[in-house]
């Protein structure tokens, strides 16, 4: 799992551009109905008929987003999707379609990038997005991922980060701060790899946050829940660079100030071991630590009752005035400031 060997090396010259993008894409079908023209023209051709149109990018450079050295080709493809798919259910759309980039230096044998795409195209049968077009190109070094996602809506269903109103719940879906402490994990391994290659780490006390650093998957699930329950959040984000942070995007844009409760947080029990284990408190761990791709939203308080004892929702906190700030509560009671860290000073300072 560390290292991803590619026993056979085939050199991408061989294949020559238009060889390589239609050996990758070639598996690539049509499931939306939105889809009239994908992959092969000038252009991909959609038609959404009278619904809104969502549009997310996002750039994945190596070295700088990902690192080979833990992250399989292939988990890194799927994780590149999930990522994008993401932003489109933090916005209560769905998901349809999907462009994909890829720069690769020679570096990479074509065994490497039929990891990568094998990755994306899990991910994009698993989402029912269909992959409509990208661009293959070299790079002088590294691998560079772009992928951009589109996705539909009724123009009354999507959901703003800038809808939060005073009183309304904070609820946030699944637990946070896994992905954090999987990463931490995997950190420690690959140095224990360094000095000691013939070392057989034994993670299994660590499968849970370690699946959801390498393995996150988007929550395409709860718009469907919240349709079902007649709830229309006032406000959504995903969870990609800590609670913290994207809680203070909500309030600001939105307008409000919010307290957030320390004993609501929802904390998977392994992350409450391993937290022990290396010494970090768990709550800063869930408020500053990233990648988790749960979604952040606002509901008006008379929804409650919908969602309370729901296994998917927790409510941690609810929005105040502006001109109260926006606090963490804790265990002991008392106030402090909420501060934006997000994702990277938290792993500066460990
Ligand atoms: P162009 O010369 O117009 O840029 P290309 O030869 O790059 O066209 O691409 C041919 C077709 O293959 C297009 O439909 C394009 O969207 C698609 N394509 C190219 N690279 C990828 C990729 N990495 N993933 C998915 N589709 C791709
Ligand atoms: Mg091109």
């Amino acid at each position: 799992m560390i290292e991803d060997k590619t026993p056979q090396r085939t050199s991408l010259a061989q294949l020559g551009e238009f060889g390589l993008i239609d050996h990758l894409t070639k598996h690539f079908g049509v499931s939306q109905e939105s889809t009239l023209k994908s992959i092969g023209d000038d252009a991909a051709v959609l038609d959404f008929k009278d619904k809104k149109i969502l549009v997310s990018t996002d750039l994945l450079i190596e070295g700088v987003h990902f690192d080979l050295a833990y992250m399989p080709l292939k988990h890194l493809g799927y994780k590149a999707v999930v990522v994008n798919v993401s932003d489109i259910c933090a916005m209560n759309a769905k998901a349809t379609q999907i462009t994909v980039s890829v720069a690769v230096s020679n570096r990479f044998p074509l065994e490497a990038l039929e990891e990568l795409f094998a990755g994306i195209a899990l991910a994009a049968d698993e989402y029912k997005v269909d992959v409509i077009g990208g661009d293959t190109t070299s790079s002088q070094k590294g691998l560079i991922i772009s992928i951009t996602v589109l996705g539909e809506a009724d123009a009354d269903e999507i959901a703003y980060r800038n809808g939060a109103k005073e009183n309304d719940l904070l609820v946030v879906t699944g637990d946070i701060g896994a992905a954090y402490m999987g990463l931490q994990v995997l950190e420690r391994e690959k140095q224990v790899f360094q000095v000691n290659p013939n070392s057989q780490p034994d993670l299994d006390a660590y499968t849970y946050l370690i699946e959801r650093q390498l393995k996150p998957e988007a929550r395409k699930d709860v718009r469907t829940l919240l349709h079902a329950l007649e709830i229309k959040p006032t406000s959504m984000i995903d969870i990609s660079d800590g609670l913290s942070s994207e809680i203070i995007h909500l309030c600001k844009q939105s307008g409000v100030g919010c307290n957030l409760y320390e004993d609501k947080l929802p904390l998977d029990p392994q992350l409450i071991n391993v937290c022990e284990e290396f010494g970090i408190d768990s709550t800063t761990v869930a408020i500053n630590g990233g990648e988790d791709y749960e979604l952040l939203f606002t509901i008006k308080m008379e929804d409650f009752d919908k969602i309370k004892g729901n296994p998917n929702f927790t409510v941690i906190g609810h929005m105040v005035p502006e001109s109260e700030g926006i606090h963490l509560i804790t265990r002991a009671d008392t106030k402090i400031p909420l501060k934006a860290r997000g994702w990277n000073a938290l792993s500066e300072e460990s």
